[in-house]
């Protein structure tokens, strides 16, 4: 009997994955963990740190237990995409791979390669407008304004898939742990991060009824949407969505069912418009492909050659990546990135702008930094935003005046008074 190849990467979770509900007949559900993404490195940086590994590999292990206790197994495999899926389309004679459409220019790559050997079907599970909104990328606007007004109204979003999965149309447990070595090996070598830090989608969906409903925080987003450090200012649904631990057409859902049922107000809108920043970027990054990786990204000539620096721009780099520009606001943010693998998005905003027009350095350093440190790393928000200040995105330039933010933001300084001493020894 044929297979079919659930390939659940970067979306790590069974609440309204259309993925489990794809394919009829003998179902393998597979993750794997790129080893690319993981261990390479990018203008002499690493991609990733071990506390973003750590994190990814506690992730597709809540998956495995998740799917485990409904008798249905997770082949977990390490490598890159191509080979791993050739191999394994070999080994369990698979005629057919469904996955999430990316939006990362060499993860489609990958995907229309394997194109030749296997029939691949491709859903849009992580985008808000998904397969039945799709936008035409010809026609699609420049900027956002002009997106969010065309979009925005067709945002009826449908009912999750909630159906229960038939554990006889998988591959068992027991069936798929041979595939299993190589991870469980990494497993022991890295060691996930602990229980204490949850990631996946149990955490997700606790985050939002919390947030949400229970704490209703959601009133006053608009309000404390710009503070620095805390718990409740923001949604912190980042993380959770980079990793498609939590859908973020259910995550809208909820947001417009509160407004109905509860309360509407400027702040549970804003929210909603946060998120259209995030679909935003995903059509763009999908329009423009690896262009976003160019000095110029979607402006001026194709310029791929990797960030050159002088002494003293290398110096700075390295201040600025230390949290030690002399700089508090952005030495602070930047130390809090460092600790914690997390920063606001008014924190990002400045440091990007510092590196960018204060220290003259090539917008990409910092995009592969942040890239290597975020816990919500996402391919599209982070590139995007990043060439949206440096003025080769889809605006013009963005610059920051830093003394005036700290001012604005942290008027007694006492942010970033308690980073800069919590990093004294
Ligand atoms: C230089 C720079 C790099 C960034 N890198 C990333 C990244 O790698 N991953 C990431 O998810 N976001 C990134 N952002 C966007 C934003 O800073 C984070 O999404 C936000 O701080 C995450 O916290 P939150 O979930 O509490 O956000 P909230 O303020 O609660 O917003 C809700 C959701 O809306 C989306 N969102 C909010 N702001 C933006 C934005 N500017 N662009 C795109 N989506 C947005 C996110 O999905 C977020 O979870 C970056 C911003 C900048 C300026």
């Amino acid at each position: 009997m044929s297979v079919s190849l659930i390939l659940l990467n970067d979306t790590l979770r069974l609440h309204d994955n259309p993925l489990l509900h794809a394919a009829s007949g003998r179902k393998a559900a597979v993750v794997i963990l790129n080893k690319a993404a993981f261990f390479g490195r990018q203008y002499g940086l690493a991609r990733a740190n071990l506390q973003r590994l750590q994190q990814q590999l506690a992730l597709i292990n809540e998956l495995k237990a998740a799917l485990a206790s409904q008798q249905i197994g997770l082949i977990t495999l390490f490598g890159n995409t191509v080979d791993c899926i050739s191999q394994l389309t070999v080994q369990l004679q698979a005629t057919a791979l469904y996955c999430a459409e990316p939006v990362a220019a060499d993860e489609c790559r990958a995907i229309q390669q394997l194109a030749g050997q296997l029939k691949v079907i491709q859903l849009d599970c992580n985008s808000l407008l998904g397969d039945r909104l799709r936008p035409d990328l010809h026609d699609l606007p420049h900027s956002f304004t002009p997106f969010r007004k065309q979009r925005e109204p067709l945002l009826a979003v449908s009912e999750p898939l909630t159906s229960l999965l038939n554990a006889a149309d998988w591959l068992s447990p027991a069936a798929t742990e041979p595939c299993n070595r190589v991870f469980a090996a990494l497993l022991q070598q890295y060691q996930p991060l602990p229980q204490s830090a949850p990631v996946g989608e149990s955490a997700a969906l606790a985050r939002l009824e919390y947030f949400i409903w229970q704490g209703r925080h959601i009133l006053h987003y608009k309000d404390t949407r710009n503070q620095l450090l805390g718990s409740d200012y923001a949604s912190f649904f980042s993380a959770y969505l980079a990793k498609g631990s939590i859908s973020v057409r259910w995550l809208w859902q909820q947001i417009a069912a509160f407004e109905t049922q509860v309360a509407a107000n400027e702040s549970t809108y804003w929210l909603k418009f946060e998120l259209l920043w995030r679909e935003f970027f995903r059509w763009q990054f999908r329009k423009h492909g690896a262009r976003w990786f160019s000095k110029g990204a979607v402006k001026g000539d194709v310029d791929f050659t990797a960030p050159r620096l002088n002494c003293t721009q290398h110096a700075a780099f390295k201040r600025w990546c230390h949290g030690d520009t002399g700089v508090a606001f952005i030495d602070a943010n930047m130390r809090l990135l460092n600790q914690s693998g997390l920063m606001s998005n008014r924190g990002r905003q400045n440091a990007a702008s510092y590196l960018i027009h204060d220290l003259g350095i090539d917008w990409r350093l910092g995009a592969a930094y942040f890239e290597q440190r975020l816990l919500d790393y996402d391919c599209a928000s982070n590139w995007g935003n990043w060439a949206y200040i440096a003025g080769t995105g889809n605006s013009g330039e963005r610059q920051f005046n830093v003394q005036k933010q700290a001012q604005h933001y942290d008027p007694d300084g006492a942010f970033s008074r308690r980073m800069l001493q919590a990093a004294q020894p």
